[in-house]
């Protein structure tokens, strides 16, 4: 006698789905330990940078907490994030460049890239 939902059947394609599934979501959490590792890597680096900052040349936290402040406000937020600029063009031919080159692709002007563009 069968019993509701206990009837089943082996469906290859949903054992393989799953499969894929599985795998998916191992990539997925590797990733996001790697991301995890690489976050706790900057934050220590940065504690030191700013560490050296205070002993070395006198900065305080007020200093810092201000400047993050006035850094998040760039875009018109206070939201601990700075949203990224918007299509730059290349001061020499107009044209759009692409991210994080530091030449442009048609004209081959070199373009400062800031190191903290996003
Ligand atoms: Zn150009």
């Amino acid at each position: 006698m069968l019993f509701y939902g206990s009837a089943r059947t082996y469906d290859p394609s949903a054992h393989t789905a799953a499969a894929g599934a599985r795998s998916e979501a191992r990539r997925a959490q590797t990733k996001a330990e790697s991301l995890q590792l690489d976050v706790e890597r900057l934050l220590m680096i940065t504690e030191a940078l700013w560490t050296i900052m205070k002993e070395e040349h006198g900065y305080s936290d007020d200093q810092l907490i201000e400047k993050v402040s006035e850094i998040d406000m760039r875009d018109g937020r206070l939201d601990g994030q700075v949203k990224a600029a918007g299509v730059l063009k290349c001061p020499s031919c107009g044209r759009t460049l692409m991210k994080h080159r530091p030449v442009c692709l048609y004209c081959g002007a070199a373009v400062a890239v800031s190191p903290f563009q996003r």
